[in-house]
């Protein structure tokens, strides 16, 4: 009825009948601990076979082998020396999922401390080991209410074990070894820790059990008066059996064949639970565990979140140096006085005005540039400023695209007449006029000669290296040099070029021109391309500098979800244990925790993202920089999903290979 799940090219095909075999046999089975270099021999030489139905009894002082017996009985331990069969079938033979399917469907635990899931209720406590017998959702929930009600527990499904006493949870953990119609009940002092009361009722389930169902029943107990109640009674020491009361042949008298049919022995293996079911499992203890769950998420959060908002700054600001070159033109040449072999300390006296002037004869030349640069002072009334001074000519406002807030610029008649006036950015108007005054028409002082200013720019903002540009001051470039500079060096001359197809041609030939002109090569002509590469290099870096830091984070987050998941593992060990007891496969707890671990990546991941483009709007209402692209938001997720893998899996792999006998005795 019960084999829904089971392959029948699995079953082992037994030649001997099996109403002749015994249940369990074991024969002369020992088992030795080792400990430091002294060995212990918990069991020594046991044999003993059960037959089915059987109601036993094993008695003995603390320490005498009772439990070692009871996990080898149950497939949890393995003898040393010596043979166990299960209906004949050597244990020591059967793989791991053949093992796993014994403990599953022929064995029921029931332990002293109940061993239950303290954040389930009894019904899924019930249902537990089902899940991994592939019963479906459904029957798994009306078998386990009716287990519950035959064990007296109606009305209590819905209660965690803390609002159960002693007893119910013992009748709520002896329902859970029946879910999957275990033959055999492995019982370990299952009264140790009730009233005496209590105590009794479950006794009486237990017979019960063994004479309705035919349930072989395998109990561990050192009150005689518990004893008393079994047909059986098998006293250890030491390890060894000293005295056993012998078969009760009771089969013969008062059970029917069609009970025992019931129960015919078959050994099947079940498929690895599915992925929904491992996904539901993984939910499931998400949510009973959501503090830490939490904690976790936070880690993967706020790494993913980083990588996404500081990429796309790093990104932002490379992409508003380059916005600003290409505003300036991509027809444009940079010459600059000094070349390879000139040492620069200090002005670099090689580029005048009249080299300025040959190149704009030059073919395909458009506009010219030339400028000079110094720093001064500035005073105004009762106020001063220390800024840039620039000498240039009219074209150098429309090659740089700047603007006027107010006046006029400086034009060719102030060229020509040497006009003592100026341009000024916005940064020096605001220092020289703290007050708001209108500063077209007022008079400044610069090396003591006056100036009148004659136009205000609008505010351009930091440049590419963060420097203020609106703290400068602009004077006719002829004016320049005769009262300011005292010399007709240039610092630089932009030249823009008629067309971008000239531009390589134009390069050549002012090189040319220039190196005619000086005779040496002592200065220097670049393209914008090849600023823009240098640009593109700086920026790069930083951007590379602000993703390490932001993978630093993803990494720490990583971090966190291992330490997270091998904090789980240890402190759910019972669990685990308890899972494993009852038929799991260790690849069904590896699936389970590796899926728990991956789910959260995933979720904090998908989290993360969203919390790096919130940040990234805000920022963008700030007016930083930032530019979105798929790639940081993809990296990130994809990083976290790895870093779930890797670092949910180890874990995964520890707790599927624990010990569930020393998994479980641990408090
Ligand atoms: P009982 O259940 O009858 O009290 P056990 O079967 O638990 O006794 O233990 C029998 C003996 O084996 C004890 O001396 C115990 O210390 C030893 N023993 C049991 N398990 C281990 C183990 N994992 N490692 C070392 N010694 C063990
Ligand atoms: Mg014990």
């Amino acid at each position: 009825m019960d084999s829904k799940a089971s392959n029948p090219s699995q079953h082992f095909q037994n030649t001997e009948d099996q109403s002749e075999q015994p249940l369990l046999a074991l024969d002369a089975v020992c088992r030795a601990f080792h400990s430091g270099s002294n060995e212990v021999r918990a069991m020594n030489n046991v044999s003993l076979s059960v037959q089915r139905g059987e109601l036993i009894a094993i008695m003995g002082q603390s320490g005498s082998g009772k439990s070692t017996l009871m996990n080898i009985l149950g497939c949890l331990d393995t003898p040393t020396s010596g043979t166990y069969k299960v209906a004949g079938h050597d244990v020591s033979k059967l793989s791991t999922d053949e093992l796993s399917s014994l403990r599953l469907k022929t064995f029921g635990f029931v332990f002293q401390r109940y061993q239950l899931l303290n954040n389930q209720t009894a019904a899924e406590n019930v249902a537990m080991p089902s899940v991994y017998s592939h019963m479906p959702k459904a029957q798994r929930q009306t078998r386990s209410q009716e287990l519950l009600h035959q064990l007296g527990l109606e009305g209590r499904e819905h209660h965690k074990p803390s609002e159960l006493s002693g007893g119910q949870q013992q009748r709520v953990s002896i329902a859970r070894a029946l879910i999957n119609g275990a033959d055999v009940i492995l019982a370990d002092e299952p009264t140790g820790a009730l009233d005496s009361v209590s105590g009794q009722q479950v006794l009486a389930l237990l017979k019960q059990l063994n004479r309705d169902n035919g349930t072989t029943v395998v109990l561990i107990t050192h009150d005689p008066e518990v004893a008393r109640h079994a047909d059986r009674i098998v006293h250890m020491k030491d390890g060894e059996i000293i005295s056993d009361s012998g078969h009760s042949n009771k089969n013969d008298n008062n059970q029917s064949e069609t009970t025992l049919s019931q129960h015919s022995f078959k050994l099947e293996t079940f498929d690895r639970i599915g992925i929904f079911t491992s996904l539901y499992l993984a939910v499931t203890s998400l949510r009973a565990n959501l503090f830490r769950t939490l904690l976790t998420l936070l880690g993967i959060i706020i790494g993913v979140a980083a990588v996404v908002s500081m990429m796309a700054i790093g990104d932002g600001g490379k992409q508003q140096v380059l916005d600003r070159i290409s505003a300036m033109g991509t027809n444009l040449l940079q010459v600059s006085p000094g070349g390879r072999n000139i040492r620069s300390s200090g002005d670099i006296a090689t580029l005048s005005m009249a080299d300025a002037e040959a190149i704009a004869a030059v073919h395909g030349v458009d506009l010219i540039a030339p400028e000079r640069e110094s720093r001064s002072t500035f005073r105004q009334g009762a106020y001063d400023y220390s800024g840039r001074i620039r000498g240039v000519t009219p074209p150098y406002f429309p090659m740089r695209d700047w603007h006027l807030s107010q006046g006029v610029f400086i034009d060719e008649a102030d060229i020509q007449s040497f006009a003592s006036v100026m341009v000024m950015g916005s940064t020096v108007a605001e220092a020289l006029f703290p007050d708001g005054d209108n500063p077209i028409g007022k008079q400044v002082l610069m090396n003591s000669t006056p100036y009148q200013i004659i136009g205000v720019l609008k505010p351009k903002g930091a440049s590419a290296g963060g420097r203020d540009m609106d703290d400068e001051v602009y004077v006719p470039m002829s004016t320049a040099q005769l009262k300011f500079f005292g010399s007709e060096y240039l610092s630089i001359i932009t030249v823009k070029v008629t067309d971008t197809s000239l531009l390589g041609q134009v390069e050549a030939q002012i090189t040319q021109l220039l190196k005619e002109r000086h005779g040496v090569e002592d200065f220097r002509v670049r393209n914008t391309a090849s600023l823009v590469e240098a640009v593109t290099e700086t920026q790069d870096t930083l951007t590379v500098l602000l993703g390490a830091v932001a993978a630093i984070s993803l990494l720490v987050g990583g971090i966190g979800v291992m330490n997270i998941m091998l904090v789980n593992v240890s402190e759910r060990r019972r669990e685990i244990g308890l899972r494993i007891a009852t038929g799991a496969k260790p690849s069904d707890i590896l699936r389970q925790f590796a899926i728990e671990a991956l789910l959260v990546c995933i979720i904090g991941g998908a989290m993360g993202v969203a919390l790096g483009l919130i940040v990234l709007l805000g920022l963008k209402a700030l007016n930083v920089a930032v530019a979105f692209s798929l790639t940081p938001p993809v990296l990130a997720f994809s990083t976290s999903l790895l870093v779930g893998w890797i670092f949910g899996y180890a874990p995964a792999r520890k707790a599927a290979s624990l010990n569930p006998i020393t998994a479980l005795s641990e408090e």
